[in-house]
């Protein structure tokens, strides 16, 4: 069996190698993270280590069919600058150098990309990477955020109402994975102010899109409840999610490539370029 079969982190391969990766038409999985605070109980690279943990078993598992880019560790974070270490990226700057990567990837003949997201505020930035991605290069390429293959499973074992950020979720995915870096013992939980139809963070369930400074409402830093969290919780949507992914990985590549038809009785103006 060849390396290009076997190995699936990306920058373990040669360039030789690479040739071969590309013939077999891996699918490049690039994580996506952030460097933010996550309370008082959890390391800052929460959305960093959960996400590239889930790729890295997805490539494991299915190590002749992906390949696993170094993932990308910061993201919009403007909104918990208030909170000692977090890293900002601007939006612009985030998609263009994400887009950067996925066109890299695209240029040397792999046809398809997933874009895997660990951060809420990234979600729409990503979304507009994979769409920038499909438009201007040959390949397609998808985006999703690694928690919605695990909420069902999540909806057996949960204890807490809320899931938003250091909260009963991600601190048992960190608690399974390295619970030796989690500070149990100082976990608290919070919540953000709640109207009708807003929240200061407003994850889901609203109709308005609102994402406030955090230091304005939280002392914190956490939003759910995280004194809930185990690390049995934390196996269970472990595998949930690397289950959902590794079926994701086979949906996509089979997923058919198709040629555009152009419907223009004239010429077009095919320079143009936006
Ligand atoms: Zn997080």
């Amino acid at each position: 069996m060849s390396r290009a079969s076997t190995e699936y982190r990306y920058n373990r391969l040669t360039w030789p190698e690479m040739n071969e990766a590309i013939a077999r038409q891996k699918l490049v999985i690039l994580p996506t993270g952030s460097t933010e605070q996550h309370g008082h109980h959890l390391p800052l690279d929460v959305d960093l280590f959960l996400c590239e943990s889930v790729c890295q078993e997805v490539g494991r598992r299915a190590p002749d069919r992906v390949l696993v880019l170094p993932p990308i560790p910061y993201g919009l974070n403007l909104h918990h600058i208030d909170f000692p270490g977090t890293i900002h990226v601007e939006p612009d700057v985030f998609i263009n150098f994400c887009l950067n990567v996925t066109k890299s990837v695209a240029y040397h003949g792999f046809r398809k990309i997933l874009v895997v997201n660990g951060h809420g505020s990234n979600a729409p930035l990503i979304d507009l990477v994979a769409r920038k991605t499909v438009l201007e290069t040959e390949s397609l390429c998808f985006a999703t955020t690694y928690f919605w293959f695990l909420m069902e499973a999540f909806k057996e074992v949960r204890e807490s109402e809320v899931i938003a950020h250091a909260d009963e979720f991600e601190t048992s995915l960190y608690l399974h994975l390295a619970g030796d870096r989690v500070q149990m013992d100082k976990a608290v939980e919070d919540n953000d102010r709640m109207g009708e139809f807003v929240s200061s963070d407003s994850t889901m369930n609203y109709f308005v899109r609102f994402n406030d400074y955090w230091g304005r409402w939280t002392q914190t830093g956490v939003h759910g409840d995280p004194t809930k969290a185990t690390a049995e919780k934390g196996r269970i949507i472990f595998e949930a999610a690397v289950d959902g992914l590794v079926r994701l990985v086979d949906e996509l590549r089979d997923w058919p490539i198709e040629r555009r038809a152009d419907m223009h009785a004239g010429p077009v103006q095919s320079q143009i370029r936006w």
